[in-house]
């Protein structure tokens, strides 16, 4: 069980993407509220020009009120030196508000996601929070377990967008994730646009009908906007019945690509698939892991290398993100040159500007000897 930040979190999503030519091809223009423009892509460029990472994630409290089996959330290792979730002091009313935003001007991302824990705990707070993210122009995400009402004035704001982890159908969701179980979403969600997301695990491939079966549900509901899914994430060394063999993923690959020409929700494209066959191979070769920075819930510690913390095993990784992200790295935007290019050489050039700046953004993992970061030059123009 993957924990409400897991794709997920920082990021403009897979529902960015839609078809259409050129950079337009990866973007949702044509929807009430846009995920994410070809002007605010480029901007994003312009933000690791100048040394900035442009997908902030932040555990705004470490409060959830379920204890999923698997939530890594809580584990030991989600966080360095020892320090876990549940230990560390976090913040509610106007420290909450005033640090999170303070932590938003610093950084001055391009996306914010907001996560836990279970966000909604403090949804007093985020009702304050999210105008103010939406007046300032930056996209939010807000992850959520749906075991709280969503706001109803939530859905009028701008860039603002709220995502509900369901995971599975009712046999294996409501025994996982109670309280959060499908009566209670359902009457939560009630009148709202919302986002599902959903962790594939391996005791769902073992029915046979069981995908199409959870697409139709959540298809046929009109407060799901679109669906949008992540395989299940182990750790390096996991050995647990959640996860994915490769002869899964074939097939998971396989049978999504059929259930999206059916289910127009459904956001899974080819290249999403070959990412979840292919995932990157270490948080040097991810593109995710290199545009965004996460903190827990003290603001202050941050979950390294990606969202997941902890030593994610990139191998096998499953994260929605992730995989539209490193689909998308190979797409042309002029001529011979891939966003990957655009990418790799903007961060090269925002290492130097960090240098020269005195207070540098977080880019650590920026700073790789991985195979990844070693054979690309500055721009790399295909023959
Ligand atoms: S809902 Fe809470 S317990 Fe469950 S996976 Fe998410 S953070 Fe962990
Ligand atoms: S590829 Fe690795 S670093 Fe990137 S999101 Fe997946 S687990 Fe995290």
């Amino acid at each position: 069980m993957q924990p409400e930040h897991d794709w997920t979190t920082t990021c403009p999503g897979p529902g960015s993407y839609s078809q259409g030519s050129g950079i337009s091809k990866y973007m949702r223009t044509n929807v009430q509220n846009p995920t994410i423009t070809p002007r605010e892509l480029i901007s994003a460029w312009g933000r690791i020009l100048n040394g900035r990472l442009p997908m902030l994630s932040i555990e705004i409290t470490r409060e959830c009120p379920l204890s999923c089996p698997g939530c890594y959330a809580y584990g030991e290792n989600h966080l360095s030196g020892g320090v876990t979730l549940a230990k560390l002091s976090d913040y509610h009313g106007d420290a909450l508000v005033d640090r999170v935003l303070n932590l938003v001007r610093e950084h001055k991302p391009l996306h914010v996601s907001l996560v836990g824990g279970e966000p909604l705990v403090r949804h007093r707070e985020l009702s304050r929070i999210l105008p103010e993210l939406s007046a300032m122009g930056i996209f939010t995400l807000v992850v959520s377990s749906g075991v709280i009402p969503i706001p109803a004035e939530w859905n009028s704001l701008p860039r603002v967008r709220v995502a509900i982890s369901v995971d599975g159908l009712p046999e294996h969701h409501d025994i996982r994730r109670k309280p959060a179980t499908y009566e209670r979403i359902l009457k939560n969600i009630k009148g709202r646009k919302i986002n599902v997301h959903w962790v594939i695990t391996r005791p769902m491939l073992e029915r046979p009908g069981y995908l199409e079966e959870y697409v139709a549900f959540w298809s046929g509901r009109e407060e799901a906007d679109r669906i949008w899914l992540s395989v299940y994430t182990p750790q390096v060394g996991e050995q647990s019945p959640e996860m994915l063999s490769p002869e899964d993923r074939v097939y998971l690959a396989d049978e999504l690509l059929r259930l999206a020409e059916i289910y127009p929700k459904l956001l899974f494209k080819d290249g999403i698939a070959k990412a979840i066959l292919r995932p990157p191979a270490s948080p040097a070769d991810c593109v995710f892991a290199k545009l965004s920075v996460n903190y827990t819930a003290d603001l202050r510690t941050r979950v390294e290398p990606c969202v997941f913390g902890g030593t994610p095993d990139c191998s096998q990784c499953g994260c929605a993100i992730s995989s539209a992200l490193h689909w998308i790295r190979n797409a042309r935007v002029a001529g011979p040159l891939k966003i990957d290019h655009f990418i790799s050489s903007s961060v090269k050039v925002g290492l130097l500007a960090n240098r020269i700046r005195s207070r540098s953004a977080h880019t650590s993992r920026w700073i790789s000897t991985g195979p990844a970061a070693t054979k690309e030059g500055l721009v790399q123009i295909q023959s």
